[in-house]
């Protein structure tokens, strides 16, 4: 199959991930960061290649892209670039999320760090054929109050750009409980929700995103087959998984791709979509992801077309866009 140029669906992406090498280089340069990065270790300092043992490790790649990422201007070029590679590849729709409490060490407000975001988005969709949409992530390490304060600070945004939140970071066994009172607010302002759990831990996280914060999807999943009652659920409510194949890999979430749970979820009916996670870090791209699993799950065109399909039912945009994403696959049938 001809997945590069097969519209596709990413709604599981980071944008501090993502970053294209060149632009950070460039602006290390530009704000004289001097950590003795150049064009021929660049590549190293930003992407998993080779050896990664966790996803502990795996998060230190972020600590690199968040320097330069401080400035209004910086932050919507940045964005810009992602949606640009990502048309490039043909990705019809992206939902693009990051954590706007990273980005406010030089004195930014978490709501212009959403606001310079959804400006680089909004360019690129001026300028190329690609839809998207922004979800602000709060982090598992910062605790509730944090939480509390990214949600409001989205509010503005609410639908004009942004449509979701998100809780990313380091995986604790009950985390859930944590941010009860967060994710009603949240989901109170009109956000959508979706979870990262049971990536490094437990399925029982997978039932807790869902039965106490409503998580509407869920980050990875991969654990899923750990509880029998959060499978169930899954099942019955159509929560949808967003699958980071070369990533999981990666965090050593599953050992080989051949033997990846999301491949029986899929068989069993359950909502996959398959997603990068962070572009430059796991180094890849939507091409790349579906070349590696799409075998696996046995994928032809109709298949690909209903995964497609119901990628966009799961994604978070209004009507008017899913209803222009389904056109646009139904034309190449
Ligand atoms: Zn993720």
């Amino acid at each position: 199959m001809d997945f590069l140029n097969l519209p596709k669906i990413d709604l599981h992406c980071h944008l501090d991930g993502s970053l294209r090498p060149g632009s950070v280089l460039e602006l290390l340069r530009k704000y004289n960061i001097d950590l003795g990065i150049n064009e021929t270790n660049i590549d190293d300092a930003l992407k998993i290649r080779g050896h990664c043992d966790s996803l502990l490790t795996y998060l230190k790649k972020f600590d690199l892209p968040l320097k330069i990422m401080q400035d209004k201007e910086d932050l919507e070029r940045l964005t810009y670039e992602v949606f640009e590679d990502a048309k490039n590849e043909n990705i019809a729709y992206l939902e693009l999320r990051f954590a706007p409490v990273l980005h406010i060490n030089k004195g930014l407000s978490q709501e212009e760090v959403i606001g310079a975001v959804i400006k680089g988005m909004n360019r690129a969709k001026d300028d190329y054929d690609i839809e998207g949409n922004i979800i602000i992530c709060c982090m598992k390490n910062l605790g509730e109050e944090e939480a509390l304060k990214t949600i409001k600070a989205g509010y503005t945004y609410m639908n004009k750009g942004l449509v979701g939140v998100d809780l990313a970071g380091k995986e604790d066994i009950g985390f859930a409980h944590k941010y009860i009172r967060a994710m009603r607010l949240a989901k109170d302002m009109g956000y959508n929700i979706t979870v990262h759990a049971g990536e490094a831990g437990p399925g029982q996280n997978i039932l807790d995103a869902i039965s106490l914060l409503g998580a509407q999807r869920i980050g990875h999943g991969t654990n899923l087959y750990q509880s029998d009652e959060a499978f169930r659920l899954v099942k019955k409510n159509n929560i949808f998984l967003e699958v980071c194949p070369t990533s999981n890999l990666q965090t050593k979430a599953v050992d080989r791709l051949e033997k990846h749970p999301a491949i029986y979820y899929y068989k069993e009916g359950i909502g996959i979509c398959i997603n990068t996670d962070n572009r430059t870090v796991s180094n890849t791209d939507l091409t790349a992801e579906f070349e590696a699993i799409g075998h696996l799950l046995s994928m032809d065109r109709p298949s690909y077309i209903k995964m497609y399909e119901r990628a966009v039912e799961a994604s978070f945009a209004d009507r008017e866009t899913k209803d222009k994403l389904i056109d646009k696959v139904r034309r190449i049938k």
